[in-house]
């Protein structure tokens, strides 16, 4: 045990931290430290260095703990996390039936609680940045901007630019070409340019675009979007090939497969992060690295609701960019990075005896750096580095499950959670200690969205096929 307490963190002046190792990118260094200031890290290097180079700050030691990257998010719903376990079990397409009733009915101080308290979850799961890939709920996108900024995470906030509004995607009548559609996709790409310009300067807040899936828009908003995002360096994020119907869907309707379909129109690009891409061929496989196109490989939603397993593996081997993501099902980063892995190995690496499968540090660098880059953060996050944000973690390497070390990347993937995280920063200020929120009240934002979740979710025109899973046994032992 130590004697860290987190008055010797929270502070905003420069901090010269000396933990027991750093997590650089070529694995981690024992005698280094950090200097932390205006929000970046200032320096890194040997601590002895450090302290002779900065004569004017006390050396705060971090006895037992790695610093580390904080993990990135490529893909949430941070509006999502009142109905997460109405989605289990659920065949796929569930946002039909269950996230865009939920959304729909959430209303501004609603949404602002569940946007925090997915915040909240993502921070002591050691996220530091979250990905969100537009809001369904029929508020400003700033309040969800508000919920991560006062609870204290950098968020790269997508703004839905759908202009097809039908069956496929859960909302009602298509497109008839008529002059009214091309309003309203001029009406759309304004939006967009808008919310683009709009958070200019912020610390935390990043803005970006989305498209629910490519059935929701029209080829003048994928290519609008496309283009105002790579002009302003920043993504269009779009659910692409996740599940069989849409796949099925965009061969009926365009003779293409969704990716194909994006390739087609000239709206894949390194500005475009795909979601789930979990169905790919091998001839997409090539789309993707040809482009420079990103994916947000999301494992854990695979297993709860998906057809299948992203190819992760071989993305790695191909140089496809890309990042992870909870896709709202969970928010702890070290159970995502294993969920990473794991996925591979049954899905790939057993079939083919690959006993590695991308070893611990695939899935450490894509849950960080490799995230970064493909949310469009590269510059800024994802890497203890000097000119970069200070968004990292102090791991507590003394407890039973990490101390005996032999190689703490795979160590971190298969062995670590959120327990061991003894505080995260965001932006080089302390924003959790031990679990706990600094400097806001958590569990009273947990009670309020209790409560705001129960009358949310019985005003929702929520369907669900599966019952709960105590009345599934029930009935399981009556037939
Ligand atoms: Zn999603």
């Amino acid at each position: 045990m130590n004697q860290l307490t987190p008055d010797l963190l929270d502070a905003p002046g420069p901090l010269l931290l000396v933990p027991d190792a750093v997590l650089l990118p070529e694995g981690p260094v024992g005698g280094y430290a950090v200097v932390v200031a205006d929000g970046s890290f200032r320096a890194v290097g040997p601590a002895e260095e450090l302290a002779r180079t900065h004569p004017g700050l006390d050396a705060v030691p971090l006895p037992g703990h790695l610093l580390m990257p904080g993990f990135v998010d490529a893909h949430h719903h941070l509006t999502q996390s009142f109905g997460s376990a109405l989605a289990f079990g659920e065949p796929s397409e569930i946002f039909r039936r269950v996230w865009v009733p939920l959304e729909g009915a959430l209303d501004e101080e609603a949404a602002y609680v569940a946007a925090k308290l997915a915040a909240l979850e993502a921070l002591r799961g050691g996220f530091t940045t979250v990905t969100d890939a537009g809001t369904r709920a029929r508020v400003d996108v700033d309040v969800v901007a508000s919920a991560a900024r006062d609870a204290g995470i950098r968020c790269v906030l997508g703004l839905v630019c759908n202009d097809v509004q039908d069956d496929a995607t859960g909302d009602g009548p298509g497109t008839t070409g008529s002059a009214e559609d091309t309003v309203r996709a001029t009406a759309v790409l304004e939006g967009a340019e808008k919310h683009l310009a709009r958070y200019d300067g912020d610390p935390l807040i990043h803005p970006s675009l989305a498209v629910s899936i490519p059935e929701a828009a029209t080829p003048t908003v994928l290519q609008g979007t496309a283009r105002l995002a790579a002009e302003a360096g920043t993504t269009v994020q779009i659910h692409l090939n996740e599940h069989l119907a849409g796949v099925e869907r965009s061969l009926l309707r365009h003779g293409l497969r969704p990716l194909e379909h994006l390739h087609r129109i000239g709206a894949l690009g390194p500005q475009l992060l795909a979601a789930h891409a979990t169905l790919l061929t091998p001839r997409e496989l090539t789309l993707l690295a040809d482009t420079g196109t990103a994916v947000s490989y999301n494992p854990v939603a695979s297993a709860w609701k998906g057809n299948a397993v992203a190819p992760a593996t071989t993305m790695a081997e191909r140089d496809i960019r890309f990042g992870l993501g909870t896709d709202g099902t969970r928010g702890d980063g070290f159970r995502l990075a294993d969920a990473a892995e794991f996925a591979q190995r049954i899905a790939y690496g057993l079939a083919t005896g690959d006993s590695s499968c991308g070893a611990g540090w695939t899935w450490l660098e894509h849950a960080t750096a490799g995230g970064a880059d493909a949310v469009g953060l590269g510059a800024r996050t994802g890497t203890v580095a000097p000119g970069l944000a200070a968004d990292f973690l102090l791991v507590d390497l003394t407890h039973p499950e990490l101390a005996l070390s032999w190689d703490v990347p795979w160590e971190l993937v298969r062995r670590g959670n959120r327990d061991q995280i003894t505080a995260v920063f965001v932006a080089g200020r302390l924003r959790l200690w031990h679990g706990r929120p600094v400097g806001w009240d958590g569990p009273a934002l947990v009670r309020r969205a209790a409560e705001l979740a129960r009358t949310t979710v019985e005003k929702a025109p929520i369907t669900r096929a599966h019952p709960t899973s105590a009345e599934a046994r029930q009935r399981s032992a009556a037939l």
